[in-house]
């Protein structure tokens, strides 16, 4: 008589890390008497806690947005220099693991078909949706008249947009 709606441990749920500050997956790991939900450890920081509800999707857009930028522009300052597998961490908390999640929260809604296959003769604008050959889906987040920073699964890249066709 198992109840679907009931967790079990090992379930994946979403809660608010509060390592990661973000709505992230989780794994069940402790139930009350009552069945309920007790103890979770995070699927990105692997750290135990007491559970907590994901924060509202606004309030963790606008922490994340901030909080990603910040990062980015870490990351990309330098990009010339293609030797350095940037690992920047802050706190217990990778830039590759905010991007991701970022980059779920961008695109989960957004429809592939609609996306623009990369080419740096085309101009892009924020917010456009592009299908990079070798990187996959990416958000542009940033423009400007010759480059692009887009947000893909595996991080932030900037890449020249917009250039001139030698013919
Ligand atoms: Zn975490």
């Amino acid at each position: 008589m198992a109840d679907p709606k009931k967790p079990a441990l090992g379930d994946v749920i979403e809660i608010r890390c509060r390592f990661c500050r973000l709505n992230l997956d989780a794994n069940v790991s402790a139930l009350g008497p009552d069945g309920g939900i007790v103890k979770v450890q995070c699927r990105t920081c692997r750290h135990f806690q007491d559970f907590k509800a994901p924060r509202p999707i606004e309030d963790q857009r606008a922490a994340l947005i901030r909080k990603v930028m910040k990062i980015a522009e870490r990351h990309t300052q330098g990009t010339s220099n293609r030797s350095t597998p940037a690992a920047t961490t802050t706190g217990s908390l990778s830039a590759e693991a905010v991007a991701k999640a970022l980059w779920d929260e961008a695109t989960k809604d957004a429809n592939p078909l609609k996306s623009k296959i990369y080419d740096p003769h085309r101009a892009f604008g924020v917010d456009d949706l592009i299908h990079h050959k070798g990187r996959g889906l990416g958000v542009v987040r940033e423009a400007d008249d010759v480059s692009i920073l887009v947000l893909f699964r595996e991080g932030f890249v900037r890449l020249p947009h917009d250039e001139p066709r030698d013919e």
